[in-house]
């Protein structure tokens, strides 16, 4: 059998890491062949916390499951790394300014981007889960010079597969014959959720759909705002959802997207789409061998091109923001 593969998490007794924790340990992030240890990253106050969810762990009896380590320090948590799922962040509570939020963040991305640069392995690989998402990512990857920038990453998986569920929804299919949706841009209200190169069973989807108003007055918004409307029918915040997101983000990095279809992952542009070099947005991405790829040549409607601009813009106005703040 393979050697186990380090995987840290962040946030590790949090909603999301309590779902998140018991996938990863039954094979499901990286396939049915790989032992993984588990390391988990948690604030003080959270370790005990953290302790009693491995001991549930450990009731699992999980037989990839190869060791599991909770730590309060950076350094520690990340050093071996092979995967990191940063998911541990400051939420934005009332009447907070956006420039308390980054800063607040930047407190928790500056010194773990600097504890995956000193000690995470070559193959590293980093999904940023807490929000926001897409700028805590860009604030941990300015901090490690000596990781290639495209290994991190931050997650639109879960919008992607929102998406994906409401286009079966309208148009009655199964949503394993939906493919090729993209989702644009920042992980926030502005995100744009792309059908126009999308298929349903082998057929163009914005074709199938013919319906301009459903897409921009209730697809879009409802994709957008999926968020709201789970904390208001289940009195919390998504967590089951965001977790089997993550593990799909990272299952497909691994292990590929299958043929014929895209995902979508938020990476560092390198210009494409007019996206500014460096930002990290989402786009449609290929995974094969264990990297990605920017799907190219995409044609851009007029629709389109103004929702991603957007999106865009705000991803931008974040970068400004955290460099002003010296976060980055
Ligand atoms: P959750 O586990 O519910 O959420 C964690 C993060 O994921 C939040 O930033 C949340 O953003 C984000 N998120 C991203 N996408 C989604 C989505 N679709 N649905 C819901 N959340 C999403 O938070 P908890 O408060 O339960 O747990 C956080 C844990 O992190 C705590 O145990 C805390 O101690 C820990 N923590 C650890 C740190 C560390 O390890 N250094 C640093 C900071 C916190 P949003 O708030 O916008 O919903």
């Amino acid at each position: 059998t393979q050697a186990p593969v380090n995987v840290t998490v962040t946030g590790a007794a949090g909603q999301i890491g309590y779902a998140l924790l018991f996938r990863i340990a039954s094979g499901q992030l990286l396939g049915p062949d790989t032992p993984v240890k588990l390391r988990l990253l948690e604030i003080p106050q959270a370790v005990k916390a953290a302790e009693g969810t491995a001991l549930e762990l450990e009731d699992g009896a999980f037989p990839l499951l190869a060791g599991i380590d909770i730590f309060d320090d950076a350094k520690q948590a990340f050093a071996g790394a092979n995967v990191a799922l940063l998911v541990g962040a400051r939420p934005r509570t009332k009447g907070m300014e956006r420039a308390d939020l980054l800063e607040a963040n930047g407190g928790i991305f500056k010194p773990q981007g600097e504890a995956i640069n000193a000690g995470a392995a070559d193959d590293i690989r980093v999904l940023v889960v807490g929000n926001p998402a897409n700028t805590n990512a860009l604030i941990a990857q300015s901090h490690a010079p000596d990781v290639p920038a495209e290994r991190f990453t931050a997650m639109t998986r879960l919008d992607h597969n929102r998406a994906v569920a409401q286009l079966a929804k309208k148009l009655n299919a199964p949503v394993g014959e939906i493919k090729k949706l993209t989702i644009w841009g920042n992980h926030s209200a502005s995100q744009y959720p792309d059908i126009f190169h999308a298929e349903v069973a082998g057929k163009n989807a914005a074709e199938a759909v013919n319906d301009e108003k459903w897409l921009a007055e209730e697809f879009i918004p409802r994709v957008a705002k999926r968020g709201a409307e789970i904390i208001e029918a289940r009195g919390a915040s998504s967590a089951a959802s965001a977790a089997n997101a993550a593990i799909d983000h990272i299952y497909n990095w691994v292990n590929g997207t299958p043929e014929g279809d895209w995902t979508s992952m938020a990476v560092p542009s390198d210009g494409s789409y007019g996206v500014p070099e460096g930002l990290i947005s989402s786009f449609p991405v290929v995974c094969k061998d264990g990297k990605y790829e920017i799907v190219q040549g995409l044609e851009i409607n007029e629709f389109s091109r103004g929702r991603i601009d957007a999106s865009v813009n705000e991803l931008a106005e974040e970068r400004e923001a955290v460099k002003k703040l010296g976060l980055i």
